[in-house]
C-alpha cells in the first residue's frame, strides 16, 4: 500500500473510529494497528507487518484465517442468496447446520434458534426461560442466577447477569434482578440454592471456565454440581459456551468435560469457524413445547434479529464442523494443548507469575503484580515483535486458533516471556 494511501487510513480510523473496548483517549494518542490481509494464523497490516493471531480475532478463529473450504463455501453461497429473513421462512444452509449442531452439541438438546453475536446467544436463552416458566403458570420465577465474575457480553440483559464490576456496575439501575454465586463453591451453591431457587427461572453459566474474567478455571465437580442443583430446584441451566464452544477447552463443548446437559446452550463466535457473525441457542423438546399453541394463544416466542440465520454465516458454520470432522481437529489438539502446557512450564516457575491457568488452548498468565496497565504494555511490547496479544487485566491472555502450528505456539510463547521480563524488570521479586 502507498504510503499515502495507509496515511489517509490512519488519520481516518482516528478520526472516525469509536472502538469497543478501547480508551479512546489514549488511542488518539497511538499509531493505529489496521488490518489488510491474513493468511492462516497470520494477520498482515496495511504496512506489510506480520503478526500471529494469538487471540483468534478475540477468541472467534478456528481454522485459521482465509481457509479455502470455508472461503469456497461462502463464495458457492453468495451465488445462491447471502441473506433472506428467517421470521416464518428457512433457508438451506440454516436448516443444514441446524442439523450438525445438533448432532455434534448434548443429546437432550433439539432445537436451534439462531441470532447473531454471543450477547444475543444469551439473551434470547434468559427470555425463553423467563417466558417458559411464566406460560407454565410459575410467576414466582422471574429472577436469575449468575456467577460472580461472569461475562455474558454487553447487551442489558446479558449485562444483567454479568459479574465484573469494571465493566457492569455503572447499569446498575437499569437491569433486572440476579442473585450471585461468589466463587466455585459447591457448598455455597447448596445454600443458595436452598435459600432462593424457588424465585429463580434459569441459572447462567460459563461451564469449566470463566474467559472474560480474567480464565478462572472452575475446579472438578463444581459444574456436574451446579447442573444436579437446578434439576433438583427446577432452575433450567444455560450454559453459555460463546467462548467455550467449538474445541476451545479441547473438547467441542466445555459441558462434556463432566457430562452436563443443559436446557439452553450458547453458541456465537467460533460457530462460523470465525468468519462471520452468527450465534445458536440450542434447546430441548420440553421447553419448545412450551412455547406452541393456536397464535391466539400468544405463546410464540416474540424475538428475532433481521440477520438471524444468516445463510453466508451459516454456510460458512457448515464449511466449520466439516472441516472438524474430516481433519479431525479434536484429535490434532491434544498435541497443541501440550506443547503449551510445556511452554508454560517457564512462566509457571518465575516468581512475578501468580498463577499459570489453562484448558485445552484457553490460557491465562495471572502476573503478581497488580499495576494497571501493565498486562496492555506487555501485550503491546509483543505486539512489536509480530504477536498479536489482548490482555484481560493483569492477566496475559493466549487463545490462538485451534489450527495453530508448533513454530507460531513457541513464538507467541518466547515473545510473550521477553515482554513480560522486559516490561517488569522493575517488578522484580
Ligand atoms: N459470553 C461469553 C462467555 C463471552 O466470552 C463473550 C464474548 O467474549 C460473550 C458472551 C459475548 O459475545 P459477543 O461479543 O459475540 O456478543
Amino acid at each position: 500500500m502507498r504510503d499515502e494511501e495507509i496515511r489517509k487510513l490512519k488519520d481516518l480510523d482516528l478520526r472516525t473510529l469509536w472502538h469497543p473496548f478501547t480508551q479512546m483517549q489514549e488511542f488518539m494518542g497511538e499509531d493505529p494497528l489496521i488490518v489488510e490481509r491474513a493468511e492462516g494464523c497470520r494477520l498482515f497490516d496495511i504496512e506489510g507487518r506480520e503478526y500471529i493471531d494469538g487471540v483468534s480475532s478475540l477468541w472467534v478463529n478456528v481454522h485459521g484465517h482465509r481457509r479455502p473450504e470455508l472461503d469456497a463455501a461462502l463464495r458457492a453461497q453468495l451465488d445462491k442468496v447471502a441473506h433472506s429473513t428467517m421470521l416464518g421462512i428457512g433457508n438451506v444452509p440454516a436448516i443444514l447446520l441446524a442439523e450438525k449442531l445438533l448432532a455434534a452439541a448434548p443429546k437432550n438438546l433439539s432445537r436451534v434458534f439462531y441470532s447473531d453475536n454471543g450477547s444475543t446467544a444469551n439473551e434470547i436463552a434468559l427470555k425463553m426461560a423467563f417466558q417458559y416458566w411464566q406460560q407454565q403458570g410459575r410467576r414466582e420465577k422471574t429472577r436469575f442466577l449468575a456467577l460472580k465474575h461472569a461475562y455474558h457480553g454487553d447487551t442489558i440483559g446479558s449485562v444483567s447477569v454479568g459479574g465484573i464490576d469494571l465493566f457492569h456496575q455503572i447499569f446498575q439501575p437499569l437491569l433486572f434482578q440476579v442473585d450471585f454465586l461468589d466463587g466455585f463453591d459447591s457448598a455455597a451453591a447448596e445454600r443458595l440454592f436452598a435459600e432462593k431457587a424457588k424465585s429463580w427461572a434459569a441459572c447462567i453459566v460459563e461451564p469449566m471456565i470463566q474467559g472474560a474474567a480474567g480464565m478462572r478455571i472452575q475446579p472438578p465437580g463444581f459444574m456436574k454440581k451446579l447442573a444436579e442443583l437446578c434439576r433438583r430446584h427446577e432452575v433450567l441451566l444455560i450454559c453459555d459456551e460463546v467462548a467455550t464452544g467449538f474445541g476451545r477447552t479441547g473438547k467441542m463443548f466445555a459441558v462434556e468435560h463432566e457430562g452436563v446437559e443443559p436446557d439452553f446452550l450458547c453458541l456465537a463466535k467460533g460457530i462460523s469457524g470465525g468468519y462471520l457473525p452468527l450465534a445458536a441457542t440450542l434447546t430441548t423438546a420440553r421447553i419448545f413445547d412450551g412455547f406452541r399453541g393456536r397464535y391466539e394463544e400468544f405463546k410464540a416466542f416474540f424475538h428475532g434479529h433481521s440477520y438471524t440465520g444468516n445463510p453466508l454465516a451459516c454456510a460458512a458454520g457448515i464449511a466449520s464442523l466439516e472441516i472438524f470432522e474430516r481433519d479431525r481437529v479434536l484429535a490434532a489438539l491434544r498435541a497443541k494443548i501440550e506443547w503449551f502446557r510445556e511452554g508454560l512450564k517457564k512462566f509457571a516457575a518465575d516468581p512475578r507469575v501468580k498463577e499459570v491457568r489453562q484448558l485445552g488452548l484457553m490460557i491465562g498468565i495471572e502476573l503478581v503484580q497488580d499495576q494497571l496497565g501493565l498486562g496492555a504494555k506487555i501485550c503491546r511490547r509483543a505486539r512489536r515483535e509480530g504477536v498479536l496479544l489482548r490482555p484481560l487485566g493483569n492477566v496475559l491472555v493466549i487463545m490462538p486458533p485451534l489450527a495453530i502450528d508448533k513454530e507460531a505456539t513457541f513464538k507467541i510463547l518466547d515473545v510473550l516471556y521477553r515482554s513480560m521480563d522486559e516490561m517488569t524488570q522493575d517488578a522484580k521479586v
